[in-house]
């Protein structure tokens, strides 16, 4: 029997515009006194009329060109009706024949994964749900209500847990690369629901098990977890109902965090259910081609160019190329460093400080990197130091967490605290002296086996408190035991 999963992802983002939507009123609706944010239109009032948020269609476009799609000429927006109490129109303005763009593709895991199409959308107020005097009470907070968001929707192209975790990943790298949301999954200013089913092939037989679409996944180990669950559950169904999919059978099924497990929640609507008719109020939207040029120039260069350009100019490894890119601001500071000097080594170098210890130090405290405190002049000194072989990479690596957080000179910190490297051949060799005269034993092994250096090096730099140049340490005693 061989199973293939067939995933595909529907992502939202919100954007962080200013205003709504579909009207003035502000798009901030974390940390506000509820309803504090809203007018007759994101309230569905009668008579109020709506007019589209320009920067929103731009952000929506310019997202759209960055995952690879295409503009269509002329979209519109419908109204995709059903009722909800969060929907205080009962309707929600969406685009569904003429999305803002359609058919791009990103590389995840060096697999092509197909966008079917990014629209623009609003969001839906909030239910909260609470308890009072021993009643189920449901209060609406209608701050969230018109906020823009952006639908992105893939093809089933995903064939693991791991491999959707790693494009929601870089569907959110590339919005923040972008600036255009926060794009947070535990915030709820990213939101993903995956629809998964099964490719069964048996005995020259094959068969798609029904589609389920899972809601309510709200942090990416959830993803992950959600899709496993489903996978495995989709397929004990199979081996039991032999249930296969046809074309009512979608389901829509919840997810429970707690229990670790995904749960029916209703029979899904077709789209007919939801009668999309085009909003009367709203004229189709063109942009031209000079201002799809425009947008598309205010497009940063985004993570998979910088990772080639990493591996090219600076000659970083794939890893640490992708490491360092994966946060925008962080990238950007360490590009910061290492244009002061044109020299791949450098760049190495600076690789090595930002990962190996800069990156190490803030994972261990908790602190978001400081870019106030990264002064390049001070990398490229300790660059310097290291290449006269005054500093050991050794002693770089900790005097640069001591300059990021007191602010001073590595170079000078490593002077203060003796840890200029020795690298005078007069004062190795008398320390080379008097190894050799306090190792009689040591000596006596090296001339037996000379691959026993290592425990005379080890003396010496012991002798010399870490001080000396541990390569200058084993030529002066090679030499001077030959
Ligand atoms: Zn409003």
């Amino acid at each position: 029997m061989k199973i293939t999963p067939i995933i595909g992802l529907e992502v939202h983002v919100e954007l962080k515009t200013k205003s709504k939507m579909f009207c003035s009123c502000s798009a901030e609706h974390f940390h506000v006194d509820p309803n504090t944010h809203t007018c007759p239109t994101c309230l569905g009032l009668p008579g109020a009329l709506p007019v589209p948020n320009k920067t929103a269609c731009e952000w929506c476009i310019k997202l759209g060109l960055a995952l690879g799609c295409t503009p269509n000429e002329s979209s519109f927006f419908e109204r995709k009706n059903y009722f909800y109490p969060d929907l205080a129109k009962g309707y929600q303005l969406t685009q569904y024949e003429k999305p803002f763009v359609i058919n791009g593709k990103i590389t995840v895991d060096g697999q092509e994964i197909r966008i079917n199409r990014a629209h623009m959308e609003e969001d839906t107020g909030k239910s909260v749900h609470i308890i009072q005097n021993g009643e189920e009470l449901t209060l609406i907070d209608y701050n969230r209500c018109g906020v823009p968001l952006v639908e992105i929707v893939s093809e089933p192209d995903i064939t693991s847990a791991q491999m959707a975790k790693n494009y929601l990943l870089k569907i959110q790298q590339i919005i923040r690369y972008l600036g255009i949301s926060d794009a947070d999954i535990e915030k709820g200013s990213m939101r993903c629901e995956p629809t998964i089913n099964l490719k069964i092939e048996d005995n020259n037989q094959t068969f798609y098990t029904p589609l389920a679409e899972i809601k309510n996944v709200a942090s990416l180990t959830g993803v992950q977890s959600a899709i496993d669950f489903e996978l495995n559950r989709q397929l004990e169904e199979f081996k039991q109902t032999g249930e296969v999919k046809s074309k009512t059978n979608k389901t829509t099924r919840g997810w429970d965090a707690d229990k670790n497990q995904t749960f029916l929640q209703r029979e899904k609507e077709g789209s007919a259910d939801y009668r999309y008719f085009p909003e009367p109020d709203i004229p189709h939207i063109e942009f031209t081609r000079s201002e799809i040029e425009a947008i598309k120039s205010t497009i940063p260069e985004l993570p998979d160019e910088k990772v080639a350009r990493y591996l090219n100019d600076f000659g970083l490894s794939d890893y640490d190329a992708k490491t360092i890119t994966a946060d925008k601001d962080f990238a950007q500071i360490y590009e910061s460093v290492v244009n002061l000097k044109v020299d791949q080594s450098f760049a190495k170098f600076v690789a090595n400080l930002f990962l190996g210890s800069i990156k190490t130090h803030l994972n261990e405290t908790g602190e978001e990197l400081n870019k106030n405190k990264i002064n390049p002049k001070y990398f490229l000194n300790l660059f310097e130091s290291v290449q006269k072989s005054e500093i050991s990479a050794t002693v770089a690596k900790q005097v640069i967490i001591d300059s990021y957080q007191i602010g001073q000179d590595p170079v000078e910190i490593a002077k203060n605290n003796g840890l200029i490297q020795v690298s005078d051949t007069g004062t190795i060799e008398k320390l080379v002296q008097e190894v050799i005269a306090s190792n009689p034993k040591a000596v006596e092994d090296y001339k037996k086996n000379p691959m026993s250096i290592g425990f005379l090096v080890g003396q010496l730099m012991k002798l010399s408190k870490g001080s000396a140049n541990p390569q200058l340490a084993k030529e002066v005693l090679e030499k001077l035991l030959s």
